[in-house]
């Protein structure tokens, strides 16, 4: 920590009945730059990796990824058009015929438990390469995105060799390769909420990750080598443009699972309609993060700024609408607007950096025009005056009161740093309010009781709802959404179910 203390503007005569001392919230605490300087172990390109090895893309085209915190090129990554998809189809399905769907769950266990081991092993060396690829803070990433990763693989161990209880009175059995597509949020939290429950059902893999965010997933394939996975077992094809619909189209894939937006989820499930595939959707979301009156105003508040700027607000289960109570409104927006101007935002790679890097270019005048549509509709919008890094991507954290629910920064997914805050009188009203919108991912109810904790989730519309807490994941608990959220379920005992038949 610099010698530099916070700035206090002090009357020159407090004496003289002036008012208190006023806090200069962006002044307090200053911090030198504590980078984190593990080696992220870059290669200058990553090819595909397919039949366990990394093979070079049949256009021979590879397209750069940048860090969004400085707009410089990171590496470069190979870009799969459809033959290559057809080769990993290929990988895969001879890996499900000879090897990998032959093998009893406890010998695909062991593989899955070294995975995660190894994961741990390079924890700090993926959490600095999540960051720099992705723009996310590298507090995030070391002590959320990676932990999480290893737990969902460590998870789903322990369930490979004991598949005879996840259905009572039935078994189970995989379905065969399976082609899955995830975002640019979590890249690895999502190639693992992906991988582990297919690999330890006995199912092999095709999966592509986002154009923006492809460093970790072939990171992983490394892993995958040194743990000694079978060829073909997971086979990664990154790209863009035509990549991902060739991966969810192939003929030969027995189930397709898709997270992303609900504009793309659509566009999946209209061109697989009258196919005998599986399918898994898990796509965006507009959650209410609901505030009542008894609620312990101060946890509450620190619990809707992890809910919405966490990781930028690029999460699809963001509590993005904040329903509050009107007798304790004036008071949560004054605490949140404290709150918020002492956030830091910049350097992702700094280990103080609370609100980092905007993923994407196209994404920050995503965040923007919606923005600038909320305060053309009327909406009070409050920033806090930090100052931004003058390259990369970023957006300062935005509070909009008095918003309408028809306006579109209360309807549509902004996936930024953006709250908007809407009031409520009575429960019937709070219900109603949060359930009118196309989603249902999350929810979030802030109270003193218990039976109104258990009222709210049983009317609630989400597939998840946090009481007096949010944003908290564990392999061990099912998520997904309801609506327009999509369909199936990741994590826990359901999410296996989704992996296999029942015979
Ligand atoms: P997106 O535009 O839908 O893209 C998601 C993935 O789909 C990317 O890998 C993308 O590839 C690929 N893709 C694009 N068009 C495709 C097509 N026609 N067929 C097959 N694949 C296609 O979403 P995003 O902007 O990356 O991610 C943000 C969205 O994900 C938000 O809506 C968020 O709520 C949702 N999300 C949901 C969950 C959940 O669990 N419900 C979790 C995380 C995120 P390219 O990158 O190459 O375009
Ligand atoms: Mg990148």
């Amino acid at each position: 920590m610099s010698t530099v203390a916070p700035v206090i503007k002090r009357p020159a005569k407090r004496s003289q009945g002036r008012p208190a001392p006023e806090l200069i919230f962006g002044d307090l605490w200053q911090f030198d730059p504590a980078p984190e300087t593990a080696d992220p172990k870059l290669k200058a390109r990553y090819e595909l990796f397919i039949n366990g090895k990394f093979v070079a893309p049949s256009s021979g085209k590879y397209f750069d990824s940048i860090n969004p915190a400085n707009e410089q090129k990171l590496t470069e990554i190979a870009h799969g058009n459809a033959a290559d998809v057809d080769a990993a189809y290929a990988a895969a399905k001879k890996a499900f015929d000879h090897t990998w769907g032959k093998l009893p769950g406890k010998e695909r266990a062991k593989y899955l438990y070294r995975i995660a081991r190894l994961l741990q092993d390079r924890a700090r060396e993926f959490a600095v390469a999540e960051t720099l690829d992705g723009g996310k803070p590298i507090k995030e990433s070391r002590d959320f995105d990676v932990p999480m990763a290893a737990a969902h693989f460590f998870y789903h161990a322990g369930w490979a060799d004991k598949l005879d209880y996840v259905a009572p009175g039935r078994k189970v059995a995989p379905l065969g390769v399976v082609g899955q597509v995830i975002p640019w949020n979590f890249p690895l939290l999502m190639l693992a909420w992906k991988l582990a429950p297919a690999l330890a059902m006995g199912n092999t893999v095709v999966i592509k990750p986002a154009e923006t965010t492809s460093v970790t997933a072939l990171k992983l394939a490394e892993i995958f080598q040194d743990a000694g996975l079978p060829p073909g077992v997971v086979n990664i094809v990154t790209g863009f443009g035509d990549t991902g619909a060739a991966i969810m189209g192939h003929a030969t894939a027995a189930k397709v699972a898709f997270t992303g937006s609900t504009e793309v989820g659509k566009i999946i499930m209209r061109s697989l309609a009258g196919t005998d595939k599986k399918m898994t959707m898990e796509l965006g979301g507009k959650a209410a993060n609901i505030v009542f009156d008894d609620a312990p105003i101060d946890q509450a508040v620190e619990g809707i700024v992890n809910g919405i700027f966490f990781n930028q607000g690029h999460v699809c289960c963001a509590g993005s609408r904040l329903l509050v109570q009107e007798t304790v409104a004036d008071e949560v927006l004054a605490k949140l607007k404290n709150r918020i101007r002492t956030l830091r935002v910049g350097d992702p790679i700094d280990k103080n950096t609370d609100i980092g890097a905007i993923n994407s270019k196209e994404q920050l005048h995503t965040i923007e025009k919606l923005v600038a549509a909320g305060v053309k509709e009327g909406a009070t919008m409050y920033q806090p005056p930090c100052k931004l890094p003058t390259k990369g991507f970023y957006f300062r954290p935005t509070l909009f009161s008095d918003v309408s629910m028809s306006s579109r920064v209360a309807r549509e997914e902004i996936f930024g740093p953006v709250l908007s805050i809407l009031t409520f009188r009575t429960l019937d009203e709070a219900i109603e309010k949060a359930n009118n919108t196309a989603y249902g991912l999350s929810a979030g109810v802030w109270t003193d009781k218990g039976s109104r904790i258990l009222k709210m989730s049983t009317e609630l519309k989400a597939g998840v709802v946090w009481a007096n807490t949010y944003n908290k994941f564990d392999p061990t608990s099912p998520f997904g959404g309801y609506k327009e959220s999509g369909f199936g379920r990741e994590g826990g005992r359901q999410g296996l179910l989704d992996y296999c038949k029942l015979v």
